[in-house]
């Protein structure tokens, strides 16, 4: 008689790319059973999620990475090519039965069509009795932990943070022991590279474009220390300035998990102790407070993940329909030359400074009045970190129809925003090569310079009048709401 398999417990991976901090990984290599893991390759779910080519590179580059991480462990990962989302819980169950699996260690995700997935997936490891652990490691306070003193999710940022640090302060994540093969356990072989090949070949992307960024998680967690030598004391002074360097840029890593939200946590807050890096890392604590709130924003709310706007009455806004005013900031052609200067640094290396994403999206939505749909979805097109939570929030906020949103008479002047943050042009004249010869004078308003510059457009509207614009429109979006 043929020998029974021993059981073996499964690591389920999704945006939790990463042996080290990984929460999953971690107690089953605790287990004791043998232990393997799967990534379900769902390329249909990323096309109708419009995830840029960028992203896809990281993704699966990130993905080889762990799979050789895995390999030397001895925990073979297998990549299984689903397509979409609701193919995964029937190939789910067929992988248990087929590896003898007794138990699945898995990192929860929050958003609409992950808990479907992942209630069917559930429901197949029931019925052959297998047992789902799951665990928060990609947040660092769980979605609905935090609540009002109305018992109601918070919707407010400033009350939210404040609970979020006192919630940490007393049940933080401790660091994990960092991950060793067990005894007895051989190194195996990585078998996913064909799949991961034929995937990249359907990527497409431009060698240029990913030149510019190194996958996995070695190069995350090096970009981590990095950040916290050089520049997280000054991250308060420096962030808000697109010309330096003065953020972490880990949100690629955050958003596929190449690094552990809780080890950045670990090191800022070490960082506290030094009175140098004291502000800054305060500072940077805070966004990571941010990345949790706009998380557990779309948990509690899950309406916001199919295109609804938080504030009801901006429903009824009429926003314009201007194809050719879409086309000229989608192209960074509007004449502003920080707002073009941005959209050129997206479409060129797949990543925006969170300043020039803020005044980005407030130009497209307040001075041009394009639905923040069509940016939220032009964004996500070419972000190496679209990220929907993130994405959906920062939007949503910028256009005034979010939660703890920018209130709808602010609107940025791109003018205003380019003096401020980058004083000499000197991040505009890296992408808007039309002005490098420009004097300093003109910089921020070509337009008013005694020769016209050769090739750069005149602005495509008129700052004045763009408040009392938006004030009617959103009063009458009101008014409409309130007569229903
Ligand atoms: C319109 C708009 C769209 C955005 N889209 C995304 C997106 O798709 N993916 C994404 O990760 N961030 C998004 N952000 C938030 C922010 O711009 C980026 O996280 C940040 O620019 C990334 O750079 P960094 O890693 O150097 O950030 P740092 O300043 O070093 O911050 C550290 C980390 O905190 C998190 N974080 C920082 N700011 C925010 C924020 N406002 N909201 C949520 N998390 C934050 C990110 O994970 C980031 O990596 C968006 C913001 C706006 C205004």
């Amino acid at each position: 008689m043929p020998a029974t398999p021993p059981e073996a417990v499964l690591v389920w991976f999704r945006n939790d790319l990463r042996v080290h901090e990984q929460a999953a990984l971690s107690a089953a290599l605790a287990d004791g059973r043998p232990v393997r893991s799967v990534y379900f390759l769902c390329e249909d779910q990323w096309d109708s999620h419009h995830v840029a080519a960028i992203r896809r590179w990281y993704v699966l580059e990130s993905l080889r990475e762990l799979g050789e991480s895995l390999a030397r462990l001895g925990v073979p990962l297998d990549i299984v090519e689903a397509g979409s989302f609701r193919a995964v819980p029937d190939m789910f169950g067929e992988y248990l039965a087929r590896y003898s699996i007794g138990k699945v260690f898995v990192g929860r995700e929050y958003l609409r069509n992950e808990l479907d997935r992942d209630r069917a997936s559930a429901v197949a490891a029931t019925a052959l009795g297998v047992e789902m652990q799951g665990f928060d490691h990609g947040v660092l306070v769980p979605p609905r932990l935090l609540s009002t003193g109305q018992g109601r999710p918070y919707t407010v940022f400033s009350p939210y943070r404040r609970s979020w640090q006192k919630w940490l302060d007393s049940h933080g994540p401790a660091p994990l022991a960092s991950e060793k093969r067990k005894r007895g356990t051989a190194p195996v072989k990585f078998e996913g590279h064909r799949i991961i090949d034929n995937a990249l070949a359907r990527v497409a992307i431009s060698p240029s474009l990913s030149a510019g960024w190194q996958s996995g998680e070695q190069a995350a967690r090096d970009q981590l220390k990095s950040f916290a030598l050089t520049s997280l004391a000054g991250y308060q002074r420096q962030r808000d300035f697109p010309a330096i360097e003065g953020t972490s840029m880990l949100s690629a890593a955050l958003s596929a998990g190449t690094v552990s939200v809780a080890e950045c946590w670990h090191l800022a807050r070490s960082a506290l102790q030094h009175p140098a890096q004291r502000e800054g890392a305060e500072c940077w604590i805070g966004e990571l407070a941010w990345r949790d709130f706009y998380r557990q924003i779309m948990a509690n709310f899950p309406q916001l993940a199919v295109g609804e706007p938080f504030r009801a009455e901006t429903r009824f806004i009429q926003w314009s329909s201007d194809e050719a005013l879409f086309q000229a900031w989608c192209e960074g052609r509007t004449g502003y030359p920080l707002v073009d200067a941005a959209q050129r640094q997206l479409v060129q290396t797949g990543w925006m400074h969170n300043r020039l994403r803020m005044v980005s999206a407030m130009f497209l939505t307040k001075n041009l009045f394009i639905d923040w749909r069509r940016g939220e979805q032009f964004f996500m097109r070419h972000l190496i970190d679209g990220d929907f939570a993130a994405n959906n929030g920062g939007w949503q906020w910028s256009a005034s129809t979010g939660t703890d949103a920018a209130p709808y008479f602010r609107v940025f002047s791109p003018v205003r925003q380019s003096q401020r943050f980058d004083p000499d042009g000197e991040f505009i004249r890296r992408y808007v090569p039309e002005l490098a010869e420009i004097d300093n004078k003109w910089i921020h308003e070509p337009w008013k310079a005694p020769n016209p510059v050769s090739g750069y457009p005149a602005p495509v509207v008129d700052q004045a009048g763009v408040r009392d614009r938006v004030t009617a429109a959103f009063r009458a979006a009101k008014e409409i709401m309130e007569s229903q």
